[in-house]
């Protein structure tokens, strides 16, 4: 059975005025599992990852500075979160999440987190609402056990992954594909093994049309495994990205991925990343619909 991360935790509330939209982790499987997409066997709660596989990903320094909740009031500012034990807990889960969600896929052929695509804190480095890079961490930790042995990440949030192009800037055996709005945070970007930079207000033909034609491309690196970060901060909605798909175009991105993978045999882990919509509801609408188009393929 396909399985789904998911933790309280994940929604944790931030303190008052924070605009970071924590609720849609709670929305999300609330939606699933009442729309009847999901029943709750789908979900489970992660542990937390450990710090001997952190240390796989991130410099011992800067694991410490969180650990220790001292990392320096302006590396706080960074990454837009006031750093708390229950912050830096609930994104050991989300960590441990992804890694699970890594093992499950490769029974099940697909798993999700609920969170994740922390795709912004690099090796020494938090940012962007990110504090621990789980997609990197579980991709680390799959080579490193020898359970995979050439991983490709296809982040396709509107936000280039930056954390992740630089924690595998050395690494032959990951290849980064990060496709991203140019005008976009990060405004120093990272190099990928492939980037793909959009100008602002690409429409779904465009932006489907470029997907279409890179992913056959990434066979070239011979994958045994896929992490996808699924941002939906793609959406013309969306307060902070400046492109412009629709939800169906959303979708579509999601089933090109998904049976590409699917078509070639390649087990993926999707993690959320981002969503800013002004309405709640178009954000989980569309997180949602990942979901479903996965499970629809999969399943
Ligand atoms: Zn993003």
């Amino acid at each position: 059975m396909v399985k789904i991360a998911w933790h309280h935790l994940f929604a944790h509330p931030l303190p008052e005025g924070h605009r970071f939209p924590m609720i849609k982790y709670e929305l999300i499987p609330e939606q699933l599992l009442y729309e009847g997409v999901i029943s709750a066997s789908h979900l489970f709660a992660p542990e937390r990852v450990s710090e001997a596989v952190i240390l796989l990903s991130h410099e011992q320094g800067y694991w410490e500075q969180l650990r220790d909740l001292t990392l320096p009031a302006r590396e706080q500012r960074r990454i837009g979160f006031p750093l708390t034990a229950q912050l830096l807990e609930r994104e050991m889960r989300i960590a441990q999440g992804t890694i699970d969600g890594a093992l499950y896929a490769k029974a099940n052929g697909i798993a999700f987190n609920v969170a994740g695509g922390t795709h912004h804190a690099g090796s020494n480095w938090g940012e962007g609402f990110c504090l621990l890079n789980d997609q990197a961490i579980a991709a680390n930790y799959l080579l490193n056990a020898g359970l995979a042995s050439r991983i490709l990440i296809i982040d396709l949030d509107v936000h280039q992954g930056n954390g992740t192009a630089e924690i595998f800037y050395n690494e032959a055996r990951l290849f980064t594909f990060s496709m991203h709005g140019d005008k976009n945070f990060p405004f120093r970007k990272e190099r990928s093994d492939l980037d793909i930079p959009l100008d602002d207000g690409i429409t779904d033909e465009a932006f489907l049309a470029k997907l279409e034609e890179t992913l056959p491309l990434l066979l070239a690196h011979q994958p045994d495994f896929v992490f996808y970060l699924s941002g939906v901060d793609v959406l013309e909605s969306d307060k902070l990205g400046k492109l412009a798909l629709s939800k169906e175009g959303c979708k579509e991105r999601d089933r090109k991925v998904l049976q590409f993978c699917k078509d070639h045999n390649l087990p993926v882990q999707v993690s959320m990343g981002g969503g800013y919509s002004p309405n709640i509801k178009d954000i989980v609408d569309a997180h949602c619909n990942t979901f479903k188009i996965g499970l629809d393929i999969f399943e």
